[in-house]
């Protein structure tokens, strides 16, 4: 306590960026418990708390060179009030002077004034002039008093809006700030070389900082949050490239070369030619995998656009490389369903592959995992859980994880401890390419957008509650066709990601269930799948509705099954106004997968605009991108993109979508500053070094080089 009371005695004067703001004049114990709770615990994290608004006092004139009818500001000496209670309003009246005039100023009902004015002050007030019985007067204008020290008046009415907490306003958090900022020499150390400032346009880091929180005018403003936001987007994409550099560089891989034989061998298992996409998209991973770099490569494309054709092909390549390929899927109904895929290309091959249950236990587990620790075993399949857990491979040459419809960042970690296996992620969520840069910054990309041939079309409906029997009778005359439908039930609370569905969510598919097959389709088939069946049940009631045994399947939405029934030609969403877009393009995705034509009833009875906006989308295309970016569009960066929930240090003052050009220009900066310095040991990266630490703690091993 003593050493704190000495601290703030002395001023701010030996402050650092890692000093706490406990220590800062007119802070202290508790106000530091009150700053940590805003997420700020030292001066670096202070001169970052950036203001959410700016004011602009209008600069101070003199009393004699206000004009009637005009908005004015001026400083005077208060040399009497007045306050008349017996008026109706009451009115408290003051009369200001300075050295070239007197002003008579009035707040009506201003009883409240009595304890805020007193004579002798100092007052700035803002506000319109009129001429009232012959004098100068301004009525009900904003005002301050001013510290007669205060020499700089426009100071203490101009500046930044702090995001404040009801223990700390605004005011006491800029007066806290400001004078940190006459440090702003030795606290804001430049990061860049003058060349880069130039050609990026950009303002130094001192002024940047100094003004963002104190901005002279608009204009500098401005300059300070271009120049903030570059810093932002730049330490983010560092961390990429950094991280980036790492993966390559941590281990080696084995080499999976490519030759016309191992091709042709490849390309002879599937019944049909690649399209140019998948092409492509196989020559880009096989010139990864052919170094000795690991790859890291995202594979994006559509539900149904060839996907897992592409990884297989991958896995094949490893195997004629002599390593074994792991195939990971986030639950066992997918993982179980690449594994049939798969049997469908590899009958009568040498292949030795096995898929891995959560029921597979004993003695016949024991045996499986030695026969993959032996190498007796080309390709495993199981879920993330089971795969990353205890198994152990003898030459593990390619990873591919199917994310299906979620990112992860976390998993692509995990796997590569102790070896450095090729790694090829799939997902069926069309990326944006403001994500792209950033949630999967540090990964190459490739993507089908180009479905096989053959495939249907898909017609979009929405359907509305009085056109429901209409739907019904239509979808009766395809179950007598013998085709088969989806229903897919609503998530109707929000569910923590990972986790099974609510009770809630089960109640009402078991409901749509119940109705359809008493009262709707009862000369049909129909059956409820939903995540808390027992693995055994789903598996028999996926394999009912494979074989077209199950006519109408019900769902809960946690069920995105990649199901590849090209049978299967009607989806009905129920309250599909509660679906995002991407999640409603994802469910889309299970039909039209064969050649007849597939349809899509929406099912929503809503008035809300935003709701229909995106019923809209839905029924008028079919580009996953384009959807992906109306969704951005429609519901803003916030829900989609937590920086946070992909390792990445949150962003405070720059905006992926809105700032994308200069996203842009810094990761370019960034990489070119990862290929010439690696380690950021130059001396003139000190600064940025520091800076990343600060963000991403060592997860980016920068400290033991320190
Ligand atoms: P995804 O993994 O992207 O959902 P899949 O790889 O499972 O897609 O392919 C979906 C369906 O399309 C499968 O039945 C597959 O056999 C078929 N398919 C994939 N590529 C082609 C192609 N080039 N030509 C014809 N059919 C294809
Ligand atoms: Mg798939």
């Amino acid at each position: 306590m003593q050493d704190v009371v000495q601290n703030q005695a002395q001023g701010n004067e030996s402050v650092t960026l890692s000093t706490s703001v406990q220590y800062l004049k007119g802070v202290g114990p508790a106000r530091a418990v009150v700053f940590e709770n805003l997420g700020v615990r030292t001066v670096a994290d202070l001169l970052e708390y950036f203001p959410r608004d700016w004011v602009f006092a209008p600069e101070a004139i003199k009393i004699g060179r206000m004009k009637p009818d005009e908005e004015a500001t001026i400083i005077g000496l208060v040399e009497s009030i007045d306050f008349r209670a017996y008026r109706r309003p009451a009115v408290f009246e003051a009369i200001v002077s300075d050295d070239t005039g007197t002003c008579r100023i009035v707040w009506f009902n201003g009883g409240y004034l009595r304890n805020q004015i007193q004579l002798g002050q100092f007052i700035l007030a803002s506000g319109k002039a009129a001429v009232y019985k012959h004098q100068l007067q301004m009525t009900n204008p904003k005002f301050m008093v001013l510290d007669e020290a205060q020499t700089e008046p426009q100071k203490q009415f101009s500046g930044g809006v702090y995001p404040a907490s009801g223990k700390l306003s605004s005011r006491q958090i800029k007066q806290i700030i400001l004078p940190v900022l006459d440090h702003l020499d030795t606290l804001a150390g430049e990061f860049y070389e003058e060349s880069v400032l130039k050609e990026n346009g950009l303002i130094g880091r001192k002024d940047a900082l100094a003004w963002i929180h104190m901005p002279p005018d608009e204009t500098r403003l401005n300059q300070a949050k271009r120049r903030l936001k570059y810093d932002e987007l730049f330490l983010m994409q560092l961390g990429l490239a950094l991280r980036r550099y790492r993966s390559q560089h941590a281990a080696k891989a084995t080499p999976c070369v490519m030759s016309d034989e191992i091709d042709s061998r490849i390309r002879r298992r599937f019944p049909f030619l690649f399209t140019d996409d998948q092409n492509a998209c196989i020559a880009e991973i096989a010139e990864d995998m052919g170094r000795t770099t690991p790859m890291n490569r995202l594979l994006q494309g559509d539900v149904g656009s060839g996907k897992t054709v592409v990884a297989l092909y991958a896995a094949l390549l490893a195997i004629a490389n002599k390593t074994q390929a792991a195939i990971m899927a986030p639950t066992e109904i997918l993982s179980s369903q690449h594994f049939l895929s798969m049997e469908r290309y590899l009958k009568d091959s040498q292949v030795r592959r096995v898929l891995i249950t959560g029921g597979m236990t004993g003695k016949k587990r024991d045996e499986i995992l030695a026969q993959i620790r032996l190498g007796e075993i080309d390709i495993v399949v199981g879920t993330v859980a089971l795969l990353q857990k205890d198994i152990e491979f003898r030459n593990l040459g390619l990873v591919v994880i199917d994310e299906q419809h979620k990112f992860g960042v976390h998993q692509r970690a995990e796997m590569r401890k102790d070896s450095a296996p090729h790694s090829l992620v799939m997902t069926a969520t069309p990326i944006p390419r403001t994500l792209a840069m950033t949630a999967f910054g540090d990964l190459d990309v490739s993507v089908i957008k180009q479905l096989p041939p053959g495939r249907g079309a898909v017609v979009t409906r929405w359907v509305d509650r009085k056109d429901r029997r209409k739907a019904y009778d239509f979808i009766r005359d395809r179950l007598r066709a013998k085709k088969q439908a989806y229903f897919v039930c609503p998530r109707i609370t929000a569910v923590e990601e990972g986790s099974q569905e609510t009770g809630k969510d089960i109640k009402a598919a078991t409901d749509t269930w119940k109705e359809l097959s008493e009262k709707v389709f009862p000369e049909f088939q129909v059956a409820l799948l939903h995540g808390q069946m027992p693995s055994a049940e789903k598996q028999r009631i996926m394999a009912g509705f494979r074989k077209g045994q199950i006519n109408v399947l019900v769902s809960t939405v946690v069920i995105e099954v990649g199901v590849d029934v090209p049978n299967a030609t009607i989806m009905v969403i129920e309250a599909a106004d509660r679906f995002g877009l991407a999640q409603l393009h994802q469910l889309r995705g299970r039909i039209g997968r064969g050649e007849s034509k597939s349809y899509c009833l929406l099912f929503a009875e809503t008035d809300n605009e935003v709701a229909k906006s995106r019923l809209d989308v839905m029924t008028k295309t079919h580009d996953g991108f384009e959807i992906a970016e109306q969704d951005l569009r429609i519901r803003g960066p916030g829900e989609m993109f937590s920086a946070r929930q992909h390792g990445l240090p949150d962003l405070k003052i720059a905006n992926i979508i809105d700032d994308y050009d200069l996203l842009v220009i810094a990761r370019r900066h960034a990489f070119q500053v990862v290929v010439s310095d690696p380690t950021l040991a130059q001396p003139e990266h000190r600064g940025i070094r520091r800076a990343l630490i600060a963000r991403f703690g060592n997860s980016l091993g920068l400290v033991d080089i320190a």
